[in-house]
């Protein structure tokens, strides 16, 4: 298994595309604008996308994507395409986007009996295997609207991504439980927004500054991880890039290397030690 980021920003700049993930060639985490840049041969194989949260950053191109394959789909006989998210979340969806008047209703057409993509409700906590080995459980999330993270493993170590959150002692009290469960995270992509002059404004919009992610960072458990900050601003790089020296300090106490994640790394689950990850911008150093 593999997971390559097609998308990790907080904001859009040139070559900055907003938050998608692609498991191997068939499912997606989020379908921000990250989206955009991927073949259209590999967008057709696509099975599976699993939503944070509605928030547009994460779903630009959600609605593009269903109907990129849909002929093709049909013709060949596969079903829909499996949207997973909250309930709230895909009513959101629903009613504000595939509502016939921003886009076409795919989840009936072209035909009620084979829509574009059928909507399939998740619930924190919830652990599923989507496919064959491999495994996927959804992670507690504290955003302005119903939100949530996601674990991803096919044995052995997850890769994890806690999605739009603020302070969230739910999410590590669960990383540290995985982790003595024997299922522990090797990588955490964690969202890092805000750089700490903006704390107020993180704090009211549901995101973590460098600061309050060293803070929350203290309650982790989890043995060796490595750390991937992303979903920052694109006009915000330089300012948080400049406030990292408590978060490596911190980060260094709980066993965690600190990396900056890239648009274009990919996360290789077999024979590849969790500290190499292709073009790395290791933080630490
Ligand atoms: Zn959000
Ligand atoms: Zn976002």
């Amino acid at each position: 298994m593999q997971i390559s980021v097609l998308g990790c920003a907080g904001g859009m700049d040139t070559r900055a595309r907003t938050t998608c993930f692609l498991i191997d060639d068939d499912t997606l985490i989020d379908a921000g604008t990250g989206l955009f840049d991927l073949p259209l041969s590999v967008q057709q194989g696509i099975d599976h996308v699993f939503i944070t949260h509605a928030h547009l950053d994460h779903i630009a191109a959600l609605p593009l994507l269903a109907d990129a394959g849909v002929r093709q789909r049909m013709a060949q006989g596969r079903g829909p395409i499996r949207v997973y998210a909250l309930p709230e979340v895909l009513e959101a969806m629903h009613a504000h986007l595939f509502n016939q008047q921003i886009w076409p209703d795919f989840t009936v057409l072209p035909t009620p009996q084979q829509p574009a993509i059928q909507l399939v409700p998740l619930q924190t906590g919830e652990r599923l295997e989507w496919t064959a080995g491999r495994w996927l459980e959804v992670l507690p999330a504290r955003h302005t609207v119903p939100a949530v993270g996601y674990a991803v493993s096919h044995g052995g170590g997850a890769w994890a991504f806690t999605g739009d959150t603020g302070r969230n002692s739910a999410l590590w009290q669960r990383l540290n439980a995985m982790h003595a469960e024997g299922h522990g995270v090797r990588w955490l992509v964690t969202e890092t927004t805000f750089p700490n002059t903006d704390q107020s404004f993180a704090d009211r919009s549901g995101h973590l500054t460098v600061s309050a992610l060293a803070e929350e960072l203290e309650a982790l458990d989890a043995g060796e991880v490595e750390l991937f900050l992303s979903h920052i601003k694109p006009g915000d790089m330089g300012a948080i890039l400049r406030e990292l020296e408590p978060l490596r300090t911190v980060a260094g106490q709980q066993r965690c290397r600190l990396h900056l994640l890239q648009q274009g790394q990919t996360f290789h689950f077999n024979g590849v030690p969790a500290s190499s990850v292709e073009n790395d911008i290791v933080l630490n150093i």
